[in-house]
């Protein structure tokens, strides 16, 4: 196995072995443990939970679980970290990587708007590589991006692929040449939120090649589980064990792990695909019907679970949609996108709503 370099953990966590927990401490015991009574919990279960699930704290990475996405993402255990949904894992690694007030990351907007919260949360600089247009596909200058993060030092660089707002991917040749370019220097990190409507095989397929490539998955998305708030780094197991390390106690709730465990059954897995691609269906049909509206100038190419466009007059479209009782994303906000919305691809009931609607306005 190829090594991770310890020195782009910050060097004053390097030696840090976090909170030991009563659930992660194991006191030397002369005989099999019966009756625990070294962590506070109640001897008996709650009135809302009559079966105790609930009752102990739970194990911080659940075995289960770890185990089930370490076969989803055909890897190993060691290389799993499972909390509260990416924007924790986002957080983890800023927090292991960056020296606040010192160290800086990259990122190649318009991107997800949780890179710099989390940078501003640590005082780390942010250093911003915006993505080119090319017909109506957006492009990361992963070039651009290499030469960024050595000039600003960075310590990591964060690119979607499938992007969000953009829904365009990053190829994988691309990002495993500029994981390596960087790996003295920086992490690169995968945010794959929107992986199972992509085309392109996952970029965990490289983490074994490329010690210093992390890969983020959730189930927030595809897997229908936003609420649960599970996410996952596939990392390097030297720095999966820094992100847990500095990760606090008990991440994830028992039901929560429950809900995920139910949801990598063969069987969940298997319905979880089918509405993945009812999902690339629709979105496929959506996209041309936007296309033929008056008045839409761009419709990018997405390999995600939603649409960008671009309007003439997004004052007008956004009107229209929200008084038909309809919420879409606004992007006007962000820099070059003053004329866009975002728009989820969501049950085909809701997307002849937005038809019918927006074709109802342009007749
Ligand atoms: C939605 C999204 C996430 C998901 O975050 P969770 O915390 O897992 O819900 C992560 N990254 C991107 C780019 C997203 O759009």
């Amino acid at each position: 196995m190829t090594g991770f370099p310890s020195h782009l953990v910050r060097d004053d966590l390097r030696d840090f072995t976090g909170y030991s927990s009563a659930r992660t401490s194991s006191a030397a015991i002369a005989a099999p443990a019966r009756i625990w009574l070294n962590a506070n919990e109640s001897g008996l279960p709650s009135q809302a939970d009559p079966d105790g699930h609930s009752r102990r704290y739970p194990d911080p990475q659940p075995s289960m679980l770890v185990d089930a996405f370490a076969d989803l993402w055909a890897t190993t255990p060691d290389r799993i970290v499972v909390g509260r949904g990416s924007d924790e894992m986002i957080e983890l690694l800023v927090r292991a990587l960056c020296r606040p007030g010192a160290d800086a990351m990259v990122v190649s907007s318009p991107t997800f708007g949780m890179y710099a919260v989390s940078a501003r949360l640590h005082g780390v600089p942010v250093v911003d590589v915006r993505q080119h247009e090319d017909e109506l596909t957006w492009r990361v200058d992963t070039d651009a991006v290499r030469e960024a993060a050595v000039e600003a030092g960075a310590k990591i660089v964060f690119l979607a692929s499938p992007g969000n707002p953009t829904g365009s991917v990053v190829p994988l040749r691309e990002l495993a040449d500029l994981a390596d370019a960087l790996a003295d220097q920086a992490v690169l990190v995968v945010d794959e939120a929107y992986g199972e409507f992509a085309q392109q095989r996952s970029a965990a397929t490289l983490i074994e090649e490329h010690p210093t490539l992390v890969v983020l998955r959730t189930l927030s998305k595809a897997h229908a589980l936003a609420g649960a708030r599970i996410g996952i780094a596939l990392a390097h197991p030297d720095l999966a064990t820094v992100l847990r390390r500095v990760q606090a106690p008990y991440p994830l709730s028992v039901p929560a792990t429950e809900l995920a465990l139910a949801a990598l059954t063969e069987s969940a897995l298997a319905a979880t695909h089918r509405r993945v691609m009812e999902t690339v269906g629709l979105r496929e049909v959506v996209a041309r019907q936007l296309r033929d509206l008056p008045g839409i100038r761009a419709v990018y190419a997405s390999e995600a679970n939603f649409l960008l466009l671009r309007s003439d007059d997004p004052d007008a479209l956004l009107h229209t949609l929200i008084s038909a009782g309809i919420v879409v994303r606004d992007l006007r906000h962000l820099p070059g996108l003053q004329d866009a919305l975002r728009i989820t691809i969501g049950t085909s009931l809701e997307m002849s709503a937005i038809n019918h609607v927006l074709g109802e306005e342009s007749a």
